[in-house]
């Protein structure tokens, strides 16, 4: 395979992309080893899930000595469609489970965003900040998801794989915020169903989100939501240190749809491209993604090297749900994080490290809750989510909806592309980099974008929680 041939003096990362490369990893044992489930188990909490919402949210509970089991329907490693990017926001995060060293010592460390319009590239490194780091790094879903998960057992957390919660253990007859008290899991190997009853259900199923909705949550249908498709192509320019972000995609009639393309160097032979796109353009239904996508590959900077035959598989896509548009996230013994939340920040369709930490977020309410005896305490849990993104995701969603309107994307990336220190603000606004505490013009930039998104959409998008 041509990518064998390119990792020819990269340094690091030699062999290690090997197309069905053997997992190791305790997570990934074969049933055959695991014991039978028992056909009732009780535990402190059930996690539905084991993404980043879920794994972050077992490893904080179990962190607290409770009792954690956590269901997931595949077995690790899987694969899951993905840009593999991570920002600032999730390499704090999994330093702070201590997951940071695997990623340091094995995959690929980047810079910054490369910006592409218009016939324009702009490098811009990620910003210093105290609470952050000023780097990323890409790793496959893959690969970080088995990590993670496995960082959730090593804190105490019980994991179940190839695990599906199929109900609720309570009744479905009252709808609304009914409890859960539970679920009922398909052991997928065996066939055999096991009642696992909790004090409290932390719901991770993703964007799908089919316990979310048996227990009543709903998608705000108005709000923005993302579709995104990718695939890996191998690369001479794999090892890159800018993640690269092309803001004028355009579709076959030349014109420019409201979304990005992006090109994710992974340090292994590979990249990840893709296109992501919102509902609020126009076009959004009869958009055909594979065909935008064979687009965006065959007007790619050449450099690159991506094309059909540089292709390692056919490009799979998902769903984005963004700005907190799926609701309620608290119930009367649960609790909805990552995108069965729809945490994506809107800006940029960013989900893992929102991921982390409203895991994270839920796992400290719920603990919080359980410790005192009352289950009342989760409301909490809403109240963190509104203090930490209310604003800026109401901000987020009035400014994409604006911005998807070619009329204003065109002027305002067109001339952004040629001001520097305008482009590294908006970087720092739409990664949520900014520094409140501070004056400084992306801060300015920002209470901009917040009064006039307020004009815009005041009644929808501040009062309208779901
Ligand atoms: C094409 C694309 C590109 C993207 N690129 C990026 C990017 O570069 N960077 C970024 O930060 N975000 C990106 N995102 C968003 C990101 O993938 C998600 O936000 C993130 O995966 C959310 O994590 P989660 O844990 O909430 O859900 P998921 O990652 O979807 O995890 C849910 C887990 O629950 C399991 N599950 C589902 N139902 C059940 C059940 N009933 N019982 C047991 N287990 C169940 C699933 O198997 C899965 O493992 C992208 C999304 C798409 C579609």
């Amino acid at each position: 395979m041509g990518w064998l041939r390119l990792h020819a003096g990269t340094g690091r990362n030699l062999n290690r992309y090997r197309p069905s490369a053997p997992y190791t990893r305790g997570v990934g044992k074969p049933s055959s080893l695991e014991p039978p489930r028992p056909p009732e188990r009780s535990c402190d909490v059930l996690v539905v899930g084991a993404g980043p919402s879920g794994s972050a949210a077992a490893y904080w509970l179990a962190r607290e000595g409770l009792d954690v089991v956590v269901v997931e329907k595949k077995r690790f490693p899987r694969a899951k469609t993905c840009g593999d990017g991570l920002t600032p926001r999730a390499v704090r995060q999994l330093a702070e489970m201590g997951v940071e060293p695997e990623l340091s010592a094995s995959y690929h460390r980047y810079q910054g965003l490369r910006s592409v319009a218009f016939g324009r590239a702009l490098e811009m490194a990620w910003p210093e900040h105290p609470e952050f780091p000023s780097y990323g790094y890409t790793i496959t879903r893959h690969d970080l998801d088995g990590l993670v998960a496995e960082n959730a057992v090593k804190a105490g957390a019980e994991l179940w794989q190839n695990a599906e919660a199929v109900e609720p253990l309570s009744s479905a007859e009252g709808g609304g915020r009914r409890p859960a008290r539970g679920a009922r899991v398909l052991d997928r190997d065996r066939g055999s169903i096991s009642a696992v009853s909790a004090r409290v259900v932390v719901v991770a199923d993703g964007s799908l989100t089919r316990v979310g909705r048996a227990l009543g949550t709903e998608r705000v249908k108005r709000w923005p939501q993302g579709m995104a498709i990718r695939g890996y192509f191998s690369s001479p320019r794999h090892d890159d240190l800018f993640i690269e972000s092309h803001l004028d995609i355009r579709d076959s009639g030349g014109n420019v749809v409201p979304g990005y393309g992006w090109i994710f160097p992974l340090g292994d032979g590979r990249v990840n491209a893709g296109i992501g796109l919102l509902s609020t353009s126009a076009r959004w239904k009869g958009v055909n993604t594979t065909k935008l996508l064979e687009q965006f590959v065959a007007y790619a900077p050449r450099s690159w090297g991506l094309s059909p035959t540089t292709s390692l598989g056919p490009p799979t896509g998902g769903r984005l749900p963004m700005g907190l548009a799926v609701g309620p996230r608290a119930g009367p013994d649960w609790l909805v994080v990552g995108d069965a939340a729809g945490s994506i920040n809107p800006f940029n369709g960013e989900g893992i490290g929102y991921g982390y930490e409203t895991g994270r977020m839920a796992a400290e309410v719920a603990a919080e809750a359980l410790d005192s005896g009352d289950l009342a305490l989760l409301r909490a849990y809403e109240d963190r989510l509104q203090q930490e993104y209310g604003r800026y995701y109401a901000v987020a969603r009035a400014f994409v909806k604006v911005i998807s309107n070619p009329r204003v994307m065109r002027p305002c990336v067109g001339t952004g592309m040629y001001v520097r220190p305008v482009m590294e603000w908006m970087l720092r606004i739409m990664a949520n980099l900014t520094r409140p505490e501070l004056a400084g013009p992306p801060e300015a930039l920002y209470r901009a974008l917040a009064g006039a998104s307020k004009l815009a959409e005041l009644r929808d998008a501040v009062t309208a929680v779901p």
